[in-house]
């Protein structure tokens, strides 16, 4: 039985990319400090046999007993609130945690994918982003501690790739949603989803015009499996291309809950302005491009958060 280390694992990515690879006949090593992860996320897996869980944070050395033939680092912070709060940590786990990682996939001739993120794209001034656009990042900014750590996180993994020949794998996630986002990670989407589910106004920040690409969790984990057993050691796209504006999604988010209204804040600083995928490297090298779509996709989150968004608040 292939054996695979998933990091991050009680988080929203992680507890699916679990799911995913158990269902693919894997033993999986979940492992999570839990600073932002939630154990509610992978509590049904505890009964399985080939499930086992470490309680560790990957920015300090990490031994796993036993081969392994993969390793999936999605440990990280990954809302601008997160970063705010636990800047160290979110380029820790990025910097430090990813050379552990790759010390430990080098040690057991594992293959490692890693999260990486459009984050890398910084606030583009090219769109849609392809992966060859090199980015507008400002290294200081508040979103800074995690665009230079997954940025650093590229550069250090495809060092390992060149100096070592490591197997590496690179995937640039756009902005993914579904069951098991955290309620309270300040994300747009949890955070329209709970406010309207609790009658409260919408906050959007700015005027709304900024866009994102939302894509669902089972298509963004499709494209990482396909990845992963793909032969490409460069940096590929992972998201929906169908983008949307703020202020559009917010209406999308009332018209599904019918409560609701909406106010509008200060955006944030270096909030990019606009944000899609350039998806024909997924489509030509893994055959992938989603297959929900966001009224589905939004239908199904849905019903996740009217279980846990509590009513009374
Ligand atoms: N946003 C918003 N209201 C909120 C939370 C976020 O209008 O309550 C905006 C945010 O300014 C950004 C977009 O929604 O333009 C997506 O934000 P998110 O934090 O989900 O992710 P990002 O793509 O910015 O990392």
């Amino acid at each position: 039985m292939k054996r695979v280390l998933i990091t991050g694992a009680a988080g929203f990515l992680g507890s699916h990319l679990c799911d995913r690879f158990i269902a693919e006949g894997y033993r999986v090593v979940g492992m999570d400090n839990l600073i932002t992860g939630n154990m509610d996320n992978i509590e049904h897996l505890f009964e399985l046999e080939q499930f086992e869980f470490y309680h560790h944070d990957v920015s300090k050395f990490v031994h796993v007993p036993g081969h392994l033939d993969y390793i999936l680092h999605f440990a990280s912070p990954a809302s601008p609130i997160d970063y705010l709060r636990i800047p160290i940590q979110t380029l820790k786990v990025g910097s430090l945690g990813t050379h552990n990682l790759l010390g430990l996939a080098k040690s057991k001739q594992a293959r490692i994918l890693v999260a990486s993120t459009s984050e890398v794209y910084g606030d583009p001034l090219v769109h849609p982003q392809k992966e060859d656009y090199w980015g507008n990042v400002n290294p200081i900014g508040p979103r800074g501690v995690y665009d230079e750590a997954k940025r650093f996180q590229e550069a250090i993994t495809m060092a390992y790739h060149t100096y070592h020949g490591l197997e590496t794998r690179i995937v640039r996630i756009f902005n993914t949603y579904g069951p098991r986002m955290r309620v309270d990670d300040g994300r747009v989407l949890p955070a329209f989803f709970s406010q309207a589910i609790q009658g409260k106004e919408l906050t959007i920040f700015g005027d709304g015009s900024q866009t994102r690409s939302f894509c669902y969790v089972d298509d963004l984990v499709e494209g990482i499996y396909r990845l992963l057993l793909s032969d490409c050691h460069m940096p590929v796209n992972i998201g929906n291309p169908d983008e949307i504006t703020i202020g559009d999604f917010a209406q999308e988010v009332l018209d599904l809950v019918g409560n609701g209204s909406i106010s509008y804040h200060p955006l944030p600083e270096n909030d990019p302005k606009r944000r899609r995928p350039n998806i024909d490297k997924a489509k030509d090298i893994l055959g992938w491009s989603p297959s929900i779509d966001r009224a589905e996709g939004i239908r199904r989150t849905y019903e996740y958060f009217k279980k846990v968004v509590p009513l009374n608040n």
